[in-house]
């Protein structure tokens, strides 16, 4: 850090020992690139401290890609009647989690469009089944009710992902046609209570999306006291209403995590996929920039092309294992190791161990 000036050092290094920012703080640093370099080196720093060297590889099943949702930046909404679609039955996403397991993978996240194909109990059945291998299992499935989030619960899931995707409610609501924003807070809420390892996280360069409203986010996300994070670019899809749309800046995207590791230093942080679709070395320089896990797809076949998010997503025609051995070695050559834990987050465990779990 030679050149940089000592007001942005002193800012970010407040923020590594304190674990805080104000609003101003953060527009700050995200509107200048005279921040980039020390926000980099103590984002680092901060996941190096408290959660040590070694990534959490998680196996990323995609089961279904059929959504009965609009959103206005996904290629899986309803009404993108270009892509086929698809549902994996329960022996099948079992058998899909085996072979993962069997790469090494010791968390499955199991991830749908929102759907309500799946009868509670198959779902169930799935869930029990990847336990009773030795796995843990991460869901995001969307938006449900309380009694199938429990009942997910109670059948082994341990931890749940959605995204809030923004905290700004005029910008959510021009986004997710027929949706509420309320009802995506209290599910959150519900997770939490529910006793789930629960996770959000946003994108970054909606259109209409000022740097005021990703700093709102980024508070609201320490606030909520999650335990994992995911920070993606926004990327067009020519299939969806903002198909002609500019898309996220994947620098932005990068100081949004490093900024949220900062502030949230054991929680788990991954290096996202959509960051990698923007930039050929992307997982890794976030793995430099406070990100702790990766989740490689392990869905096989034509199934990895048909979960079309957005165009350019990586490693479409590489099988899992493939995918197992190329991510380890680039993690590999930059020091660092591969976990061999479950995949908690340490901000998880300082939590049960403080309840006497
Ligand atoms: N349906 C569930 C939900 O919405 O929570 C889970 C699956 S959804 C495909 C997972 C995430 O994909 C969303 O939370 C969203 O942030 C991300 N995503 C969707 N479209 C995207 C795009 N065009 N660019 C980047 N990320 C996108
Ligand atoms: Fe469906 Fe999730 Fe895509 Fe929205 S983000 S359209 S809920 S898959």
């Amino acid at each position: 850090m030679s050149h940089i000036s000592v007001f942005a050092i002193d800012t970010v290094q407040k923020a590594f020992y304190t674990s805080a920012l104000t609003h101003r703080e953060i527009v700050g640093i995200l509107s200048s690139d005279k921040y980039d370099e020390a926000l980099f080196f103590y984002a680092d720093l901060a996941r190096k401290t408290h959660n040590g060297n070694d990534v959490h590889l998680k196996g990323l099943l995609e089961f279904s890609n059929v959504c009965e949702r609009n959103c206005f930046y996904c290629g899986l909404r309803r009404q993108n009647k270009i892509l086929k679609r698809y549902a994996l039955k329960p022996d099948e996403i079992i058998a899909f989690a085996q072979k993962a397991i069997a790469y090494g993978y010791k968390t499955i996240v199991l991830q749908s469009g929102e759907n309500n194909i799946y009868k509670i109990d198959d779902l169930c059945g799935a869930i029990t089944a990847i336990r009773d291998m030795g796995a843990h299992v991460t869901l995001s499935l969307g938006e449900k009710s309380r009694e199938e989030y429990a009942a997910y619960k109670q059948a082994g899931a341990n931890r749940y992902l959605l995204r809030i995707e923004t905290t700004d409610p005029s910008l959510y609501k021009q986004l997710h046609p027929s949706m509420s924003h309320q009802n995506r807070f209290n599910c959150l809420t519900t997770l939490q209570e529910l006793g789930y390892e629960t996770g959000s996280g946003s994108l970054v360069g909606l259109p209409n999306q000022t740097l005021s409203s990703i700093a709102d986010d980024i508070l609201f996300f320490k606030e909520s006291d999650f335990d994992m994070i995911g920070i993606g670019p926004f990327i067009p899809n020519e299939n969806t209403p903002l198909g002609d749309e500019r898309g996220g800046d994947f620098v932005l995207a990068l100081k949004v995590m490093a900024i949220v590791r900062l502030l949230l230093p054991k929680i788990n942080i991954p290096a996202t996929t959509a960051m990698e679709t923007l930039d050929k070395n992307g997982r890794i320089r976030a793995l430099q920039c406070g990100a702790n896990v990766v989740m490689p797809v392990v869905t096989e076949g034509e199934y990895r092309k048909l979960y079309r998010l957005y165009p350019g997503k990586i490693c479409l025609d590489d099988a899992p294992r493939h995918c197992r051995g190329c991510i380890t070695g680039k993690i590999m050559a930059i020091g660092r190791g591969v976990s061999a834990t479950n995949g908690d987050s340490v901000r998880f465990g300082d939590r049960l161990a403080a309840q006497g779990g």
